[in-house]
């Protein structure tokens, strides 16, 4: 009974995807995931829920190379983390799978090109209904068809911007957003362009995220079975250490041994590593699949920060995150090295305000800067770095970090708060225009990626191109552990594409 073709732990970005396409394969197939269904509720729109109390993170603690416990910001629930993303969908760039020099460093090439993911990049983005408008972002790739979904509008504040940073002759482009928007028949539109969107759940399912999108269109077919609260614990191999015989797990209190042909860790670039740290044996000494010594390795994030304006105009805009500036990507005139992505980030309010402010600061005050914010997200690439690491000691969870490539993040900040400072026009409330900068803590984890990086050599990769563990032959990893490098836009299309083209590649294995 506990036998099946396929067992695929994690339900995110890469393991619901590879749900998807493997539903219809007639294969038996057990999907473990350690959260539940994200139940609906009104708290999903609560910032105070949310972002002040931390409703749905997980209230594990992890720890830094200090040995100092932090409470990262991820979540346990049926679609992983993009039950929270803000629905960006951005494809990597062709540059990004070569060899790039940033002023902090060497960013690797990929074992695998730009045009290997091209067609897998199109069908992810349909999956997901991915809006967007292709030719207006400068280093857009090449893509073979244009978005099958039409990009989102911009409201008017928005509108206003967008046309004044054109006329400085930048190209603002449509951000591409897996969000279920219908504009030209609303009553086919789940979505009601809220100000409740990045960084919350969808309350009306509006959001194309892995379980909506994946796991729920998947849980009537017969050959599938999904167990929620089922955490994973620990792997077991045959006596060669080449064969994975055994998933324990955690259900109900007891703990349950599951076995399969093919066996799929896919629960996120952090937990993955610590999946197969932990499941060392005597085969495997140092963490299973571990001969290379790169599991968990490498660990990668983003630099990534945001900037809240308080220009002198109100606006108004609910839903904002509709535009992204690429113009820097690559660098500017000056400084001949990458700097990275900019784009607007889900409205700011009073009590996301209230997080940063000091405590004496009045709601009011708070509620008058909010309303004419206008708030950004940068990312810039951070270098793989041997020393970044998941590490684990018994049962606790260490991140060993440190930041790198800081000045091209600083550079892009700089650049961004200055040209918004040259767009604000005339005061009207408050006297100054303020630019709040943040850059994101360690806790910040919301881009995990590398800890299992893919190649084709067992001793500089952790998987093979078609993510399989170099060591165990019914091995997986799918999730955003396989990164050889970080690129600088966010990562879920690439998990997305990548989970698509492994599972063709498993289905081809077991046909
Ligand atoms: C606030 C926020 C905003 C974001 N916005 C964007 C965006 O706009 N665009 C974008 O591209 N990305 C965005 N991201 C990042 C995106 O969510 C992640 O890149 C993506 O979800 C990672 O996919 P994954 O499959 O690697 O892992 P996850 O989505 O984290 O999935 C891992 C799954 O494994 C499960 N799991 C973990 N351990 C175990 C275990 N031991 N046993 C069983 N199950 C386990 C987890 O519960 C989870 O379901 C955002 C993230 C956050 C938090």
């Amino acid at each position: 009974m506990n036998d099946y073709d396929i067992i695929i732990i994690g339900t995110g970005a890469g393991g619901g995807t590879l749900v998807h396409r493997l539903a219809d394969s007639g294969k038996k197939i057990l999907i473990l995931e350690r959260g539940s269904f994200l139940p609906r509720e009104k708290e999903n729109w609560d910032t105070v829920e949310v972002f002040q109390k931390d409703r749905y993170h997980t209230k594990e603690s992890w720890y830094d190379h200090k040995g100092k416990a932090f409470q990262p910001g991820t979540s346990y629930y049926v679609g992983g983390n993009t039950k929270f993303y803000g629905g960006v969908l951005l494809r990597l760039r062709e540059r990004d799978f070569e060899q790039v020099e940033h002023i902090g460093g060497i960013s690797p090439e990929w074992g695998l090109k730009y045009a290997d993911f091209e067609p897998y990049y199109q069908e992810a983005e349909n999956l997901y209904q991915v809006h967007g408008s292709q030719g207006i972002d400068p280093t857009e790739p090449q893509r073979s068809s244009e978005y099958t979904f039409p990009a989102i509008s911009h409201e008017p504040r928005i509108q206003e911007i967008h046309n004044e940073l054109q006329d400085k002759g930048l190209k603002p482009f449509n951000l591409p957003l897996a969000i279920r928007l219908n504009e030209v028949d609303q009553l086919m539109s789940s979505c009601i362009r809220c100000d409740t969107c990045d960084g919350f759940p969808c309350l009306v399912h509006a959001k194309s995220d892995a379980d909506i999108s994946c796991i729920r269109p998947n849980l009537t077919t017969e050959n599938i079975t999904l167990l929620t609260e089922a955490k994973v614990t620990k792997l077991h191999t045959n006596e060669a250490g080449n064969e994975v015989t055994g998933v324990e797990t955690e259900l109900n209190g007891e703990t349950k041994i599951f076995s399969a042909k093919i066996v799929v860790v896919a629960c996120g670039a952090v937990n993955s590593a610590v999946l197969l740290l932990k499941s060392a044996n005597d085969q495997h000494p140092q963490g299973l699949a571990n001969s290379s010594d790169l599991v968990g390795r490498n660990f990668m994030k983003h630099q990534n920060g945001a900037i809240v304006g308080i220009s002198s105009k109100p606006n108004p805009s609910k839903f904002q995150k509709t535009f992204g500036i690429n113009d820097f990507y690559w660098g500017e005139e000056g400084f001949e090295h990458p700097m990275g992505h900019i784009q607007l980030l889900g409205k700011v309010n009073q009590d996301m305000m209230a997080m940063d402010a000091p405590k004496f600061a009045p709601g009011k005050f708070l509620d008058e800067m909010a309303s004419h914010s206008v708030d950004w997200w940068l990312t810039a690439e951070d270098l793989p770095d041997h020393n970044n690491r998941v590490r684990v000691e018994g049962d606790k969870i260490y991140l060993d970090y440190t930041d790198n490539n800081t000045q091209a993040f600083d550079r892009l900040m700089n650049r961004w708060v200055s040209i918004l400072k040259s767009i604000d026009c005339g005061n009207t409330i408050i006297p100054l225009s303020l630019y709040f900068r943040k850059r994101l803590p360690l806790q910040g984890v919301a881009h995990q990626v590398g800890t299992c990086r893919f190649g084709e050599d067992p001793k500089t990769s952790v998987l093979d191109l078609n993510c399989r563990t170099h060591d165990v032959n019914n091995l997986y990893v799918v999730d955003g552990s396989f990164f050889p490098s970080s690129a600088a836009v966010n990562p879920s299309l690439t998990i997305i594409a990548n989970a698509l083209r492994v599972g063709d590649h498993i289905r081809e294995r077991l046909s």
